[in-house]
Formats: C-alpha cells, structure tokens, sequence
C-alpha cells in the first residue's frame, strides 16, 4: 500500500473517531437533560459494574446483588433499551457508535497482529482509483459491459457480429485481469476505432486489478509524450518510472504528436525495456496494426503484433456512443 495514501487514511479515521465519540457525548447529554428515569438505569448499571469490581477477589458479595453479572447487567440494558423506546429513541441510542462494526472505525482488525479492515481496504481502493483517474469510472467494469446493447447481426461473409467480438475481447481481458501475475501475455493492445469500448475494457482491467490488490498506472499518450519530452530535454526522471511501474496502461496511442526524436525513440525504449523486465503493459489504440506499424515503425510494430509474448486484441464493429451505448 502506497505510504502518502494510508497517510491521508489515517487522518481520515481519526476524525471518524473523534465524530463518533462527539456524537456519543451529545446522546449522553441529551439523556442527563431530558430522560432522568433512563439516566438513572445507566447509573444503577454503573454503580452494579463498581461495585462488583471492588469486591472481586473478597469473596463476598454485595447485598442485593445476588446473581450474575452479566445476567444483572442485562436486565437494566433491558430496562433502558424499554426507556429508550418509549422515549422515542432508538433501543440502540446509548451503544457506542461507529460506522464499521468489524474494526470499530480504527481501520484494523485482530489481535495482537493487526490486519487492515475489509473498509479500510476499500476506502484505499477508491483513494487509489481516484488517484489514477478512474473516479466516476465505478460503472466502468466487466459486468457493467453490457453485450445486449451490442448489434448481434452478422454481416455477409462474416463469421462474427459486433456482439461475438466484444464478448471475445472482454473475455480476453478479464482473464488476463484475473490471471496477472501469472499471465501468458505481458502486453496488450486494444485495437480499434472510437467507440467500440477499448477504453471501457481497459478501465475495467485496472479496476480488477487493483481490487486484486495491485497499482496499476494508467496514463494517456498525450501524458506519456509530455512525460517522454522532459525526460529528454529537462532531466526529468518521469521516462524510467513509466519504464519500472509493474503495469502500465496507456490510452489512446496514435492520438498524440509525433515529435520528431521524441515520440519513437521514447516509446521504443518504454516498450523494450518493459518487455525485458516482464513488466505488463497495456495499449489501447485507434490505429490497426498495419498503421501502427507505419506510424512507429516496424521494430516497435514487431514489439507489440508478436504472437509469442504479445496479444493484440481487435475491436470491430460501429460506434456504441452513436448507437446509444454509452461507452467511451
Ligand atoms: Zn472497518
């Protein structure tokens, strides 16, 4: 888990704290105020737990405080739970309050080894995907990438219809979402024209992946080329993050500027060196691979349309936004 995010968590935690405990402290005072039969039930329970504590170890026990414990503690929780009803209040309106039954609003459970909480799992999650771009993107997912909106009719000669291609293609990537590391493929591209759901897919492939618990980087070509063009020309380091982040996404190659020295060269490196290392790498782009080929030249083309470590996964079919489905 990434530091400066779990940072920002545990402030957010603390403060979920201190509203609890500000909220209890109100209730409490509501009920000295306006509740004096309630009031006294809690007293009665208090001076029972005292007492039966400063005797513990005697032997002897209290008159009029015959019977267990927690049998006698029970029934006034009884009694104030009835109070609280005819008060109007909720039976539960003197439990302690907390929004996560399971870690109490502390973001850890067990002991004595802590373990994150299932919450604060998910809240990191969410801090992460926002992080990397893909806040509001909750509805792009697999089971949200709906088929029946897809034309199911074949045309002539052709042995699929749109529908067949897009199951095919998100199958494809919700297997290699769910069997990273372990995948036979370390890159990926998404071809296709706009609107046929690569960048739906690709979303949905992060999302997977760090609800696996993995960090995904995603980044569009634009942000890779201006990523590309410091390293070069400024010093800057950002190239070799890009070249060492365990996976990698980046959308809508061939829509950035070539620049001259800058756009091949930079995105040679990132693509071999990648591979090199067996760091996963997803590309989506408009381009098929005839014009990717043409565009980047043939020894990156050879890098990415390689059937022996590179799956190309080839989007047909009109677009869905014009056909009302909603997808980028
Ligand atoms: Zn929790």
């Amino acid at each position: 888990m990434r530091e400066d995010l779990l940072n920002e968590l545990e402030a957010e935690y603390a403060a979920r704290r201190a509203e609890d405990e500000r909220i209890e402290e109100a209730r409490a005072a509501e009920i000295r105020e306006k509740f004096p039969v309630i009031q006294q039930l809690k007293q009665q329970r208090q001076d029972l737990v005292r007492s039966r504590i400063m005797t513990l170890g005697t032997g002897k026990v209290p008159a009029g405080n015959e019977g267990s414990l927690p049998e006698q503690v029970e029934a006034l929780n009884r009694k104030i739970r009835e109070e609280l009803k005819k008060a109007g209040l909720p039976e539960d309106y003197l439990a302690p309050v907390y929004q996560c039954a399971l870690c109490k609003d502390t973001g850890y459970t067990g002991t004595p080894v802590k373990e994150p909480c299932s919450c604060l799992k998910a809240a990191y999650q969410q801090k992460l995907a926002e992080r990397i771009g893909l806040a509001g993107g909750e509805t792009e997912t697999f089971e949200n990438f709906s088929l029946e909106m897809i034309p199911d009719e074949r045309e002539e000669g052709q042995r699929f219809s749109q529908r067949d291609i897009s199951r095919i293609a998100r199958n494809h990537c919700e297997k290699w979402a769910d069997s990273y590391p372990n995948n036979e493929y370390h890159t990926i591209t998404l071809s296709g024209e706009s609107g046929l759901g690569k960048t739906f897919l690709m979303h949905a492939m992060a999302r997977r992946l760090i609800e696996r618990g993995f960090s995904v980087l995603t980044i569009s070509a634009y942000q890779f080329l201006q990523t590309a063009r410091k390293s070069f020309f400024e010093n800057d380091n950002g190239l070799d993050e890009l070249i060492n982040v365990p996976i990698l996404m980046m959308d809508d190659l061939g829509s950035e500027p070539l620049m001259k020295n800058v756009t091949i060269e930079a995105l040679y490196v990132l693509i071999n060196e990648r591979q090199n290392r067996g760091l996963s790498t997803v590309i989506s782009t408009n381009l098929d691979m005839n014009e990717f080929t043409k565009r980047y030249t043939e020894r990156i083309g050879s890098r990415i349309d390689n059937p022996r470590h590179s799956l190309v996964i080839v989007l047909k079919g009109k677009d869905l936004r014009k056909a009302g489905g909603g997808r980028k």
